[in-house]
């Protein structure tokens, strides 16, 4: 009897330290403006120096990848591409060039939802100053826009777009595969509780105070109302939604997700969220998802055994895939 209150106690205290360790000046969080958006980093671990290290090479890693593929950045090697490849084979970056071969696979599998020559188009489109390209203007564009025009040749590690006008942009798979790389980082250091964020993708690693992370889905027009809250261990979450870049004229909302066939702003949804293994991903599908609609777009998704998704439609009507139905995710509304 005496024993066992002894290693109550001792579980007691046990329990304590456990909890102590696990303490706020073990979580380290750094946020950074990056891409266009905002990059955090949280994550534990009980040695604050890798900590911090590990923090430091997330955001070291974003920037690189953000000098490589920032269509804003005139001497990345993606502006490069823009600038030379209907002219000429460029010799590009393996890294640039694979992840560019991966947005021609998903183009494929999106039947062309998905195309980074969108970009053909999305050039003539200013959100933050109001500006959208004319009838006749996205008519004159349109022949340039389809991933079919960007050829890659693995062997040179070349790439040559088909025709002039033609131009690419990562903007919907960067991000998420900037995420990946942060998390592949953290686990080469022996991070095991973490979350990468960039602007709306993250991907999270082990668990958070020994509970899934929780990663919310706004109201798309509601900067401060949450919809539905995932829990989430090991996973990425993207979402894509109309209210990230645009501006409204004459009741028409111009946003930063193109159908590639008309070269305009996508009108079904207000914001498509994906859950699935990798960050790279899942940004891509929540993209893609977006441009194919509520139908075509979850019938895709239930088609692909490890994703889910959660739309929401023009009316605000909240939609969910096969997978999340049985689980009957914890929607808040
Ligand atoms: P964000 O996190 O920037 O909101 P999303 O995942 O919602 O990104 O994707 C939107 C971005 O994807 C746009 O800003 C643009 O760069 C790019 N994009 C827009 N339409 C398409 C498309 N049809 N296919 C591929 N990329 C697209
Ligand atoms: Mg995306």
């Amino acid at each position: 009897m005496q024993r066992s209150m002894k290693e109550g106690a001792l579980c007691i205290g046990l329990l304590l330290l456990v909890v102590a360790s696990d303490g706020a000046a073990d979580w380290h969080k750094a946020e950074e403006p990056l891409m266009g958006t905002r990059v955090t980093v949280e994550l534990w671990h009980e040695d604050a120096k890798i900590a911090k290290q590990g923090i430091k090479a997330v955001m070291d890693e974003m920037h690189r990848i953000n000098r490589l593929m920032s269509p804003y950045i005139e001497d990345s090697e993606l502006s490069k591409i823009n600038r030379e490849a209907a002219s000429r084979p460029v010799v590009c970056d393996p890294e640039l060039l694979q992840l560019i071969a991966r947005s021609l696979e998903i183009s494929k599998i999106t039947d062309g939802a998905f195309d980074i020559t969108f970009a053909s188009v999305g050039h003539l489109y200013n959100y933050r100053e109001g500006v959208h390209p004319d009838d006749d203007q996205i008519k004159s564009v349109l022949p340039a826009i389809s991933y079919r025009h960007v050829h890659l040749d693995l062997e040179s590690g070349s790439i040559k777009f088909a025709r002039a006008g033609v131009k690419i942009d990562l903007g919907g798979i960067a991000k998420g595969y900037a995420v990946d790389r942060g998390i592949a980082i953290l686990d080469q250091m022996g991070v095991e509780h973490a979350i990468v964020t960039a602007g709306g993708d993250s991907r999270v690693r082990g668990e958070r105070w020994g509970r899934p992370w929780k990663v919310g889905i706004r109201e798309p027009r509601d900067p401060d109302a949450v919809v539905a809250i995932l829990p989430l261990i090991d996973t990425a979450i993207s979402t894509s939604g109309d209210y990230e870049r645009f501006f409204i004229e004459e009741g028409v909302r111009y946003h930063h997700i193109l159908n590639p066939g008309t070269g305009r702003s996508v009108d079904t949804v207000r914001s498509v969220s994906v859950i699935g293994p990798d960050a790279t991903t899942t940004d891509a599908l929540s993209t893609s998802v977006f441009v194919l609609g509520t139908e075509k777009g979850l019938a895709l998704v239930d088609s692909l055994a490890e994703f889910e998704a959660v739309i929401i439609d023009e009316h605000g009507q909240m939609l969910f895939s096969d997978g999340l139905k049985r689980l009957n995710a914890s929607a808040t509304r």
